[in-house]
């Protein structure tokens, strides 16, 4: 039987250290051998060319070295980039290049499906696979961001982790990336670029909190009461809105950063103006913003976008309530756009 190797890239710098040492290496091996991995990003080991030839091969005894490849790419009429990407177990995940006449934002995957069914949500109905290592959260960033230089000739300027899976049910992994993204050795983002966004895992808003988190940070709401919220996502049963509001204030006691609420209009679901309210009230917990997410519906969700009737009164009460409003409309629609629609196409 072949062993399952694990990947260099799947060590930071202390263990890579740490097994360089253990392997007879001196420390400045190790740095050589970080630097081809991260500064120069090579992808095999025969590339490193000032460690020795004997090294090279220990090296690719001991370990694989993988890259995420792109396995497909669609193009919308709105100039959206959707790729299909293979990871080196074959689980396959994908990204989002979305242009704007001045920025491009890449949306990217944590996790390989989604443990937590929310019934509107296409990745919701895969199974969990694979939690994404922090350098195939990273490697994603890396092609999205050549990929923006090549086809609009513009840097990418914001990242969202809103790709699929629940990226604080990844949690080391996706701060690790952050990391990778934003340290001066990998790609010297600001934190203040990149969005991550959570279902509602209250427990580790928390520990994001504790941890400083300087990144923006998102929260999917999507109803303000917990009977319609439990009905479409099911991680309400264990993470209530009391219990959210809980960590929200902890949240802002910790960060002082404004959280945006992400609410996905749906009809007949939570476009009333009695959730209106809900929402406005429920915005007030902290100084929050709202963005309103039109429906990027798909067949097998049963859910169907409001009409623009009541997404403009839906809108204008929570403007009136004095909430900060933002409408996202929907993006690549032609091209399944929407988070885990694609790999749904590809699994039936
Ligand atoms: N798991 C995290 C991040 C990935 S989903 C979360 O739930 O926040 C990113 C966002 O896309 C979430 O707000 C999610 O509710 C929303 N979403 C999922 N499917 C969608 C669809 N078909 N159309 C529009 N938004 C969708
Ligand atoms: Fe998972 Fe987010 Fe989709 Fe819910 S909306 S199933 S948490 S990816």
């Amino acid at each position: 039987m072949v062993k399952k190797q694990i990947d260099i890239r799947a060590l930071d710098a202390e263990e890579l250290q740490q097994k360089l040492l253990e392997m007879g290496e001196k420390k400045f091996r190790a740095n050589q051998v970080y630097d081809w991995l991260w500064k120069k990003h090579i992808s095999s080991f025969d590339e490193m060319l000032n460690v020795p030839k004997s090294l090279r091969e220990r090296l690719s005894e001991a370990f694989s070295l993988s890259k995420v490849q792109i396995e497909d790419v669609q193009v919308s009429n709105d100039g959206t980039r959707k790729y299909a990407f293979k990871l080196a177990g074959g689980q396959q995940v994908e990204g989002v290049l979305i242009p704007t006449p001045s920025r491009v934002t890449a949306c990217i995957s944590s996790q390989a499906g989604c443990s937590l069914d929310c019934t509107f949500c296409a990745t919701g109905l895969l199974d969990l696979k694979h939690n994404l290592y922090a350098y195939e959260i990273y490697d994603q960033v890396a092609i999205l961001r050549a990929e923006a230089e090549k086809h609009y000739e513009l840097p990418l300027s914001n990242i969202v982790y809103m790709g699929m899976g629940e990226p604080l049910l990844n949690y080391r992994n996706v701060m690790r990336s952050v990391e990778m993204v934003t340290s001066p050795e990998g790609l010297g983002m600001s934190p203040k670029r990149i969005t991550v966004s959570t279902s509602g895992v209250a427990k580790m808003i928390r520990r994001l909190a504790d941890d400083g988190a300087r990144f923006e940070f998102a929260l999917s709401l999507h109803a303000a009461n917990d009977e319609t919220r439990s009905r479409i996502m099911p991680i309400n049963d264990s993470n209530n809105l009391e219990t959210l509001k809980e960590a929200l204030r902890y949240f802002y006691e910790k960060t002082n950063t404004r959280v945006t609420l992400e609410y996905c209009i749906f009809k007949d679901v939570n476009d009333s103006l009695q959730a209106a309210k809900e929402l406005a009230d429920f915005s007030r917990t902290i100084p929050t913003k709202v963005n309103i997410i039109e429906y990027n519906p798909f067949p097998e969700s049963g859910f169907v976008n409001t009409t623009r009737k009541r997404m403009d009164a839906f809108i204008e009460y929570l403007e009136k309530e004095k909430v900060i409003v933002n409408v996202r409309r929907s993006r690549g629609r032609d091209i399944d756009g929407g988070c885990g629609q694609l790999a749904l196409r590809h699994t039936k």
